[in-house]
Order: structure tokens, then C-alpha cells, then sequence
């Protein structure tokens, strides 16, 4: 313990990124651990399928270590349901010797990565940094949302749609923006409230339905595809087909 705790002081002040290792062999997951936990990173284990699955699903790691033979269910529908589920967290798959067609599969599946068991301990380590600083990447410059040809630049607080610019008030910003992280999903009236102004409107109040109006006006306005769209008795829709 002690050693480990020296090795991540002498690393940046940065949080320890966080690595879930799936792996049901007692050995390779402890040898894993150690050569992690070395290089200052935080690691946890879980030694089957659907304890992986729900360990990944409720925890927040930065990088998935997944094996593919596992007791319960595999690495494969491990990591097909995390992606059903939304969850893009990056994952090196480690696989037996020869198993082109897993391989294949975990790609396609959504893998960002492979490891053929048996591997080097160094090895690991240099995907597992490489894997790490991709994601950095790919955060920095998620500084965009868009949907269709609409497009929010969260930095430079700009939106475009056909590439021709769009003023709104802040109030109209936030409220695209949030449509815009909950595509293709209805929000009822009193999610908008709770998120864009923090309490809770007199019910009968129209002030959202206002709100919306002079919203959809202006993206929606002189373009034949309507992206915002009212669900009756519900809510309203950012989507992108109709
Ligand atoms: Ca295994």
C-alpha cells in the first residue's frame, strides 16, 4: 500500500484516471492490478459479467479492461449492453490466442481496442495510456452539439443552422442546449422548468409553451424540416426525423 500511495504523490496532481478490470482469472487480474495501480491509477475488479456490467454501469471509470470469457455473460454482451445503454466509456478487450472472429466481434461491438492474452505487462500499459489519452482528446473537443444541419458551439455560445446564424437570448440558448443533450427524447414541461430556471412554475402558467414558441421561430422558421416538435399532453422533442 504504501509504495503504491508514494508512486501516485510522484505522479501530477491530476485525479488518478479510474479502471474497471473485468476478469474472471484470479491470476491475470492481480497481476493486472498491481502494474496499474503502479503507474498511479485506480483501479477496481469485478470477476464476472453482470457484475462487470452494473459495476460500469453505476460507477464512472475512465477505461474498461474487459476479458471476453467470463461466467454470467461475456465481454461481448458486456459491452453491447453498456453501449445500448449510451455508456461510450473506452474499452480494451483482452482476448485468447486465435480468436480472430472475437476480436472482429468485439470491434464491431464497440471495443476500441484488443489485447491478445498472453501480453506483456509494458504492453498494457502503453494501450491503456494511449486509450486514456484519446478520451482527453475527444472531451476537448466536444465543445459542439448538433442535430440535422443546427449546430450550438458551447465555447464560442453561437448556433447555426444551414451554416446561417441564429441569434437567441440566453434563455433560448440554454433551452436548445438542453434539448440538444436529450435528443430524440421528449421532456416533459416540468424537466424544462427544473433545468432552465430551477423552480417549479404556478401550473397553469404558459410561460414554457411561450418560450418554445419564439425558440422553434427561430430555428425552425423558413426551414421545411421541423426539428422541434410538440408531443400533445406531454412535453416537446428536439429530433431529427418526424
Ligand atoms: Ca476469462
Amino acid at each position: 500500500m504504501k509504495k503504491q500511495s508514494e508512486t501516485a504523490a510522484k505522479r501530477s496532481s491530476a485525479p488518478a484516471a479510474s479502471i474497471l478490470v473485468v476478469e474472471d482469472e484470479k491470476k491475470i487480474s492481480a497481476l493486472i492490478r498491481k502494474g496499474l495501480e503502479e503507474e498511479g491509477y485506480s483501479v477496481q475488479e469485478a470477476a464476472d459479467g453482470e457484475k462487470g456490467e452494473q459495476m460500469a454501469k453505476n460507477g464512472s471509470f475512465d477505461l474498461l479492461l474487459l476479458d471476453i470469457m467470463l461466467p454470467k455473460q461475456d465481454g461481448i454482451q458486456l459491452l453491447a449492453a453498456l453501449r445500448a445503454a449510451g455508456n461510450d466509456t473506452p474499452v480494451l478487450m483482452l482476448t485468447a490466442k486465435g480468436t480472430v472472429e472475437d476480436r472482429v466481434k468485439g470491434l464491431d461491438t464497440g471495443a476500441d481496442d484488443y489485447l491478445v492474452k498472453p501480453f506483456a505487462i509494458t504492453e498494457l500499459l502503453a494501450r491503456v495510456r494511449s486509450l486514456l489519452r484519446r478520451k482527453k482528446g475527444a472531451e476537448r473537443a466536444a465543445t459542439t452539439l448538433s442535430i440535422a444541419d443546427l449546430t450550438l458551439d458551447l465555447v464560442a455560445r453561437k448556433v447555426f443552422r444551414g451554416g446561417k446564424a441564429i441569434d437567441l437570448t440566453s434563455k433560448e440558448f440554454a433551452l436548445l442546449e438542453l434539448f440538444l443533450r436529450n435528443k430524440n427524447k421528449t421532456l416533459s414541461r416540468s424537466t424544462i422548468t427544473e433545468h432552465i430556471w430551477n423552480y417549479n412554475f404556478d401550473t397553469g402558467t404558459n410561460i414554457i409553451d411561450v418560450y418554445i414558441n419564439h425558440l422553434r421561430a427561430k430555428i425552425d422558421g423558413g426551414f421545411d424540416r421541423k426539428l422541434l416538435q410538440t408531443i400533445r399532453g406531454v412535453g416537446y422533442v428536439l429530433k431529427e426525423n418526424p
